[in-house]
């Protein structure tokens, strides 16, 4: 099994919901199995300003699947989200990204691991570190913590809805 770390993130239509809908797909697929979802984050956009707010949560999960295979689910179920690639970085109903696959460097044309851009993003960093505050980011000395107070946008990003105490699904169950 492997050990693999999610950031997910949604800024059009029902965004809870979105999100919900993708935490759903991801317990239905059999190669893959939740360890635990962070509390919900409204976050500011970063890059392309002119749109609404996201909400984002980071998971963990575990999975027989290659990186490639993890990858192609989560983009199997942006589309069945409904998701449209238009602006690049701009609105989406979702968006699954693969931060961490075990402690590996994966350098791909179509996938990168570590997420090249998970250590200056704010919105991935703060729901990654509750899940787990020692975690490592390959080719990084500092812990996640560390990486974090350095980036300049932290106030963007705010607790929405809270995690229920240890019940990982308790903000997904309807
Ligand atoms: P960003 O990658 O900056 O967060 P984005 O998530 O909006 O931007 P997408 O349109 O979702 O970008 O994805 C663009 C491409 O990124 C995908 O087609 C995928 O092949 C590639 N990609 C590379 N590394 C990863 C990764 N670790 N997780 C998800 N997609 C990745
Ligand atoms: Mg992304
Ligand atoms: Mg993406």
């Amino acid at each position: 099994m492997n050990s693999s770390y999610l950031s997910l993130g949604s800024n059009m239509g029902n965004r809870e919901q979105n999100l919900k809908e993708a935490v759903s797909a991801l317990m239905k697929e059999p190669d893959i199995q939740i360890e635990n979802i962070s509390s919900i984050y409204e976050t500011d956009p970063v890059g392309y300003t002119e749109q609404d707010c996201f909400l984002n949560i980071a998971l963990q999960v575990k999975t027989s699947l290659r990186p490639e295979e993890l990858l192609s689910k989560c983009q199997q179920i942006e589309i069945e989200l409904g998701r449209k690639r238009e602006i690049r970085w701009g609105p989406r109903t979702i968006d699954l990204d693969i931060l961490l696959y075990n402690h590996e460097n994966i350098e791909t044309e179509s996938l990168v691991i570590p997420h090249p851009r998970m250590h200056e993003r704010a919105f991935v960093l703060v729901p990654l570190l509750e899940l787990n505050p020692a975690l490592l980011i390959p080719g990084f000395s500092e812990p996640l913590p560390v990486i974090l107070d350095a980036i300049p946008d932290k106030e963007g990003v705010r607790l929405w809805k809270r995690k229920n105490g240890e019940d990982a699904f308790a903000l997904f169950e309807s």
